[in-house]
């Protein structure tokens, strides 16, 4: 059946998508496979950021550029969270340690993130690669959220 996708309306049944931040992840958000994480570049100072940004928080300036980030990282450091986090923690119930790293990207920034992987697989420089997921399925709109996970290409060869 061939049908030419949903041109004047969106589906009543398939909700829209919604990044967990505004301007932290690259549009659409319906191939999760296609998403990427997005910076800014300051053309003037050269500062790079984690997200959109309108005016560079280094130097003031508006000279700042969106910038796709790369997929693929090193875990730079990471804990091991055992306890629930306060507030609105949308993790599974009854609470699951995991581990949450910083991992440093090409363009020169760390990104704090949940690292999936087996408690005991994650160390200090290893190779993760970037995975956008839908975090509340059943949530109107779906919310798209980001881990990083070991890449294929890293020592296990399972
Ligand atoms: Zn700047």
């Amino acid at each position: 059946m061939s049908n030419l996708a949903s041109i004047s309306a969106a589906s009543p049944t398939k909700p829209a998508r919604i990044p967990i931040r505004e301007g932290l992840l690259s549009a659409p958000l319906t191939d999760l496979s296609a998403v990427r994480l997005l910076g800014s570049r300051c053309t003037s100072c050269g500062e790079t950021a984690l997200g959109t940004a309108e005016i560079c928080a280094n130097c003031g300036r508006d000279t700042v550029n969106s910038l796709p980030l790369s997929r693929r990282g090193l875990v730079w450091t990471y804990t091991i969270v055992r306890h629930k986090p306060p507030g609105d923690y949308k993790g599974p119930d009854p609470f699951v340690p995991f581990a949450l790293g910083l991992v440093e990207l090409p363009e020169g920034l760390r990104v704090l993130t949940p690292i999936e992987c087996a408690l005991e697989q994650v160390c200090i420089g290893v190779p993760v690669e970037f995975r956008a997921f839908v975090r509340e399925p059943d949530s109107e709109p779906e919310v798209v959220s980001f881990a990083f996970a070991p890449s294929a290409e890293g020592e296990a060869r399972d």
